[in-house]
């Protein structure tokens, strides 16, 4: 290690010493209820894959048949030659399941983000965000360099009040918040939301990352469990978790979507998504248009798991949602469940400090529709035996 490079050594080190260093365990096996992880097969309860979409036959077929015809990559940014029809008829899929004017799809949500908000607000102005928004919207708001104004975490009041104070100093305002909150699985009030912003002339916009394929009508997301269709201008998602692929989209007005044809740096600097995604993606939506019944199958899972765990003593926090928190406060603690429901055969993240406050660490347990019931009883008994033992429940 050379001297310029001592710091990260320390930094390392550090983060072991707190517990906070991320190991990263890799997979031998496709994402579904059972995993092969480091050599052993696991419960999955880590992934985002709530509909089990990520090896679904039908979204296989699809990317299969799509390489046969089109090829793997997209060979260029969209505004070049990266557009292919597959990559349109996705926009105008995904704007039509989502009940809104227009779509353009993104390499990633993460990209989505940086993408819009840039380009929606710049320095006379100013984005009033959720304190607990995600890295990817903190991230854009700061590519912005508008002034960004926190609002207490699902607090519609806090909102207004801010809104009232600053909205008048700055051109134009952008409220942006998650829908579902991914560490804590509690979800914005957007109804009050949206009406604040509306009274404060600002421009809202949702990042449904954990929405889609989950809350709403068959999975339409948080703007329609909320009866807000058409009334929410920017609506940002992602086909990486409940769609089961990757990339990223933002649905919502069309004025919106042509502005981001032309301002949208990832989509006009970085190459579009590749033809079996893209082709995934299409099949994905077909199956949600088709029918509820994955989607209704993973609320089954989700509220069977998380009123077994509650019974048992466990602190499930503020989830309304398949994203099921078991509270246990410090990161070494969650590393230790973690690491001893993995010996029982279940796969379950321990999240501590930075991803969520310091002391506030936990098992994030994710819910599925490709569990079973017998899966779920499974890992509820490893739960218990794993709280038993290290004391936390009786
Ligand atoms: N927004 C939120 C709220 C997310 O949880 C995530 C994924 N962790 C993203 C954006 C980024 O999505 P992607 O994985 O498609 O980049």
């Amino acid at each position: 290690m050379t001297e310029k490079l001592a710091w990260v050594e320390n930094e390392l080190s550090q983060l072991k010493e707190a517990g906070l260093y991320n190991h990263i365990r890799s997979l031998n096996s496709p994402q579904g209820a059972w995993l092969q992880v480091d050599g052993k097969r696991v419960l999955n309860l880590c992934s985002n894959n709530y509909l089990g979409l990520a090896n679904h036959p039908r979204l296989i077929e699809a990317a299969k048949k799509a390489l046969d015809e089109f090829g793997v990559g997209p060979g260029a940014v969209r505004t070049i030659a990266g557009t292919m029809l597959l990559h349109v008829e996705l926009d105008k899929r995904i704007a039509a399941f989502k009940e809104v004017e227009a779509a353009i799809s993104f390499q990633s949500g993460f990209t989505a983000n940086l993408g819009v908000i840039p380009a929606l607000v710049g320095k006379e102005d100013a984005i009033f965000s959720d304190e607990l928004n995600h890295a990817s919207i903190i991230d854009g708001s700061r590519l912005s360099g508008a002034k960004i104004i926190r609002f207490a975490h699902a607090d519609p009041n806090d909102l207004e009040k801010q809104l009232h104070e600053h909205r008048k100093d700055f051109r134009r305002a952008l409220v942006i918040t998650d829908g579902v909150f991914s560490m804590d699985g509690d979800i914005a009030p957007l109804d009050e939301i949206y009406l604040r912003s509306e009274a404060a002339n600002a421009l809202l916009m949702v990042d449904d990352a954990h929405g889609e394929g989950v809350m709403g009508a068959g999975g339409r997301g948080i703007v329609n469990h909320f009866g807000l269709s058409g009334k929410v201008d920017v609506e940002v998602g992602t086909f990486s978790k409940a769609f089961g692929v990757v990339g990223g989209v933002v649905a919502g007005n069309a004025k919106i979507v042509e502005w981001l044809h032309q301002r949208g740096r990832p989509f006009l600097f970085s190459s579009a998504m590749s033809v079996p995604d893209v082709a995934a993606c299409l099949a994905a939506i077909d199956l949600l248009e088709e029918s509820s019944e994955l989607v209704d199958r993973l609320w089954a899972n989700a509220e069977l798991f998380k009123s077994e765990l509650k019974k048992m003593g466990f602190d499930t926090g503020k989830s309304v949602t398949p994203i099921t928190p078991v509270m246990l406060g410090e990161a070494k603690l969650a590393q230790k469940f973690s690491q001893s429901l993995f010996d029982e055969g279940v796969f379950a993240m321990a999240i501590g400090y930075p991803t969520v406050a310091q002391g506030k660490a936990r098992i994030r347990a994710m819910m599925s529709a490709a569990l079973s019931e017998q899966d779920i009883e499974q890992a509820l008994a490893a739960f218990e035996s794993v709280g038993k033992n290290l004391g936390l429940i009786a």
